[in-house]
C-alpha cells in the first residue's frame, strides 16, 4: 500500500488513483535559460523515484514534463525581465521568438543529456510553452468569460478575490499580508494596478517581443503554461502534482486557481513537493554565487550515479546540504555495491537455494518495499540493500554460496535497482534502454504477480520496440533484437 504525503491535505494519504492502475503526473520542467544546477536535479530525482515506485508497484504512468521557455520572470511575482529574455542578452543574441526558441532547445537538450546520465526516465511527453500559447489564450479567455480576469497596463491579471478557496494549498489567508512572501512582494514594488497583492498575470504585454492575443501583442504568464499543458495531456483532473517546494505559494497556488476556476472541478488529486538541495548554508542560486551544474561534479571525479546515490540518501522532503565530502562516501558505497556483484558473479558452486537464504532475502524485499512505499522513503530503502550486502559479505567469506544462491540475490538486487537506478549489477553496455525501462518494471512486477498474461503483453510491447526479452535465473535479460 503506497503512502504520499499530500501537501494538500498536509497528511500522508494512502495513494489512490482516479482510474484503476493508471496514473497521469505531471512535474514542473526546468526554465530553459541555464544549465540545471543541481539543485534543480534533486527536483527532478525525487521525481523519478516516484515514478519508479508508482511502476513497481504496478501502475502505469502518463508523465508529461513541462519546458518553460517563456514567461517566467526573474520574480515570481510578476516582476523583472523575463528569464529567456535574460538569457538572449547573456548570449548576445538578437530579441526574436527564434533566437528564444534556439536558446530554449538548446537548455532543453542539455537537460535531457543530465538526466539521463542520472537515470531519471524521460517523460512520455515533453511540452514546450513556446509550442502551446493558443492553449493558453484558449485558456485565459475561458476565465475571462467567466469574469476571473481584468485588465491592467501591462497585462491580464486573475482577480484571487473571485475564488472562494483561493490559497488552499499553502494555507494562505487573502487578506493575510504579513507573510514573508508578502514581504517580498511589496519589497520589488509591486503593480499599483492590481487589485490584490497576489493577483497574477495571465498575459503580459509587450510591443516588440510576443505573439498576438485577443488582448495585445505579449507572452503568458508562468503559471497559465501549466494549467493549459498539464490538461491539455492528462485531462480536466488528473492524479499527481509535483515540484520543488518554493513552488507551493505562488506557482501551484496559481496554477490550482486558475484551472479549477476554468473547469470547476478538482484540480490534481496529490500535490507532492520536494525539499531545496542547499550548498552551504546558502540556497543553491546563481545570485549566491554555488551555481553547481552536473558536469562540475563529473569533473571532481565523481559518476552522475554517485551523485544520485548521494541524493537517495536523504528522504526528498528533508532539506539537504550538498558538501563535497559526502560524495566520497557514495562513491565507497556504490564501489561496495559493485564488488559484491562482481563476487556474486564469480561464484560457480554446485547446489540448491539455501532455506536460511531465502528467508533472509523474502524479509529483505519486504522491508525495502515497505520503506519506499512509506512516502517514498530512500534512505531507508538503502539501509535495507546495505545491511543485505553486510550480510551476504559474511555468508560468502564464512560458508560460501552456491551459484544458484548467488543467483538469487543478484535478482534481488536487480529488483531493487528498478526503484533505485543506480545501475548496481549493469554495465554501462548493458543498460537499459530509457524505452523500454518503464515496461520492464511493469513486466517485473506482472510476473511477481503471476499474471503471466500481462507479462505476455508486456513482452509484447517490448519486442515491438526492437528488443528481446529472456527470462533467465537472474532476471529479465532484455537485448536489442
Ligand atoms: P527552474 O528551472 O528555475 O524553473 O527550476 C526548476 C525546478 O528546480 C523547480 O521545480 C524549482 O523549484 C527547483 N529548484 C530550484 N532550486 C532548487 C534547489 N536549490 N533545490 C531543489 N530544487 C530546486
Ligand atoms: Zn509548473
Amino acid at each position: 500500500m503506497l503512502k504520499l504525503y499530500n501537501t494538500l491535505s498536509r497528511k500522508k494519504e494512502v495513494f489512490k488513483p482516479l482510474v484503476d492502475k493508471k496514473v497521469g503526473l505531471y512535474t514542473c520542467g526546468p526554465t530553459v535559460y541555464d544549465y540545471a544546477h543541481i539543485g534543480n536535479l534533486r527536483t527532478y530525482l525525487f521525481e523519478d523515484l516516484l515514478k519508479r515506485v508508482l511502476l513497481y508497484d504496478g501502475y502505469n504512468v502518463n508523465h508529461v514534463m513541462n519546458f518553460t521557455d517563456v514567461g517566467h520572470l526573474v520574480s515570481d511575482a510578476d516582476e523583472g525581465e523575463d528569464k529567456m529574455t535574460k538569457a538572449l542578452r547573456r548570449e548576445g543574441k538578437p530579441f526574436t521568438l527564434e533566437a528564444m526558441r534556439e536558446v530554449g532547445d538548446f537548455y532543453a537538450d542539455r537537460f535531457k543529456e543530465d538526466i539521463n546520465k542520472l537515470n531519471i526516465m524521460p517523460p512520455n511527453t515533453y511540452c514546450s510553452a513556446s509550442r502551446h500559447i493558443q492553449e493558453q489564450i484558449d485558456l485565459i479567455k475561458k476565465l475571462e468569460e467567466k469574469g476571473y480576469v481584468y485588465t491592467t497596463s501591462d497585462g491580464v491579471y486573475f482577480d484571487i478575490s473571485k475564488l472562494e478557496d483561493y490559497g488552499k494549498l499553502a494555507g494562505l489567508l487573502k487578506d493575510e499580508d504579513s507573510s514573508p512572501m508578502e514581504e517580498k512582494f511589496a519589497r520589488i514594488g509591486i503593480n499599483p494596478e492590481k487589485r490584490h497583492l497576489r493577483d497574477f498575470a495571465l498575459w503580459k504585454f509587450n510591443k516588440d517581443l510576443g505573439w498576438e492575443s485577443p488582448w495585445g501583442k505579449g507572452f503568458p504568464g508562468w503559471h497559465i503554461e501549466c494549467s493549459a499543458m498539464s490538461m491539455k495531456y492528462l485531462g480536466e483532473s488528473f492524479d499527481i502534482h509535483c515540484g520543488a517546494e518554493d513552488h507551493i505559494r505562488v506557482h501551484h497556488t496559481n496554477e490550482i486557481a486558475q484551472s479549477e476556476a476554468a473547469t470547476g472541478k478538482p484540480f490534481a488529486k496529490y500535490w507532492l513537493h520536494g525539499a531545496f538541495l542547499k550548498f552551504g548554508d546558502a540556497k543553491m542560486s546563481k545570485s549566491a554565487g554555488s551555481f553547481i551544474v552536473l558536469k562540475d561534479v563529473i569533473d571532481h571525479g565523481f559518476s552522475p550515479l554517485e551523485f544520485r546515490l548521494l541524493l537517495l540518501q536523504t528522504h526528498y522532503h528533508k532539506p539537504m546540504k550538498f558538501v563535497w565530502e559526502s560524495l566520497t562516501q557514495a562513491k565507497a558505497g556504490l564501489a561496495r555495491l559493485h564488488e559484491l556483484v562482481e563476487k556474486l558473479n564469480e561464484i560457480q558452486k554446485d547446489g540448491e537455494v539455501s532455506s536460511g537464504l531465502k528467508d533472509m532475502l523474502t524479509k529483505a524485499k519486504k522491508e525495502f518495499k515497505s520503506a519506499i512505499n512509506d512516502d517514498l522513503n530512500s534512505p531507508e530503502a538503502l539501509a535495507v540493500l546495505f545491511n543485505l550486502v553486510t550480510n551476504i559479505n559474511k555468508i560468502i567469506d564464512q560458508n560460501g554460496l552456491s551459484k544458484k544462491d548467488a543467483d538469487h540475490v543478484l535478482r534481488l538486487i536487480d529488483n531493487f535497482d528498478e526503484v533505485l537506478g543506480i545501475d548496481i549489477t549493469k554495465t554501462e553496455k548493458e543498460k537499459m534502454p530509457e524505452e523500454v525501462l518503464p515496461l520492464s518494471i511493469l513486466r517485473e512486477k506482472a510476473r511477481e504477480d503471476k499474471d503471466w498474461q500481462k507479462a505476455d503483453e508486456l513482452r509484447d510491447e517490448i519486442n515491438t520496440l526492437g528488443y528481446s526479452v529472456e527470462d533467465t535465473p537472474s532476471g529479465q535479460k532484455i537485448k536489442k533484437i
